[in-house]
């Protein structure tokens, strides 16, 4: 199984970041050693002093495909998760200035939470606007909405499979709103789809 993650997919957290928004997707990969295990907290690792969380929908890939057409592309998928994308900001920002790869900022071993539970698209109000939020210690710190993606998720299923194939229970991270920020050690995140939770994650 390998994970796909989309950079820079809502104009308003690229602009927090500093960056533009992108012609074409930004994506890069997490190894599944980078899934936080069910029920364990999420420790910050010992090299970084600027762990953020990024909240982002996620879909599983449900069959195998290459070369898809962006108007085939839904029929790769019909289930929506929600994750969290963590990245050591710190080492991502130096990583960014010398022109390197980001692998250390955003592989690392439970650096992927990903929600038990998938919802069938068809159980959503509007799969087109899918609502969700991150709370930190009770207070929203991150809320998006999947109609302000840069790139919808037929896109960047498409995209993506120019370049690698594919395969069943792949997960596509489809990027975050803005409102990314640290955390430190005793906080609880919680991750919200249309209101139902999703995930509680602490941190140690
Ligand atoms: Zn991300």
């Amino acid at each position: 199984m390998k994970i796909i993650c989309i950079g820079r997919n809502y104009s308003d957290h690229a602009r927090e970041l500093g960056n533009t928004t992108p012609e074409e997707p930004v994506f890069f990969c997490k190894p599944d050693s980078a899934v936080l295990l069910k029920g364990n907290p999420f420790v910050i690792p010992e090299w970084s002093q600027a762990i953020h969380y990024e909240v982002e929908l996620v879909f599983r890939i449900n069959r195998l495909g290459k070369h898809i057409e962006e108007r085939f592309a839904h029929r790769y998928y019909s289930e929506v998760g929600l994750g969290i994308d963590f990245t050591a900001r710190d080492v991502q920002d130096e990583l960014k200035k010398k022109g390197l790869p980001w692998e250390k900022a955003k592989a690392f071993d439970g650096s992927a939470v990903i929600s038990e539970s998938f919802i069938p698209l068809g159980e959503l109000p509007d799969p087109t606007h899918i609502r969700f939020r991150l709370e930190k210690n009770g207070e929203v710190v991150q809320q998006g909405n999947s109609r302000d993606m840069v790139f919808q998720p037929d896109a960047l299923v498409a995209y993506v499979s120019r370049y690698m194939m594919w395969k069943m229970g792949d997960l596509l991270y489809t990027g975050t709103p803005s409102g990314v920020g640290p955390v430190a050690p005793g906080d609880l995140l919680e991750g919200f789809l249309e209101d139902r939770n999703m995930f509680s994650v602490r941190v140690r």
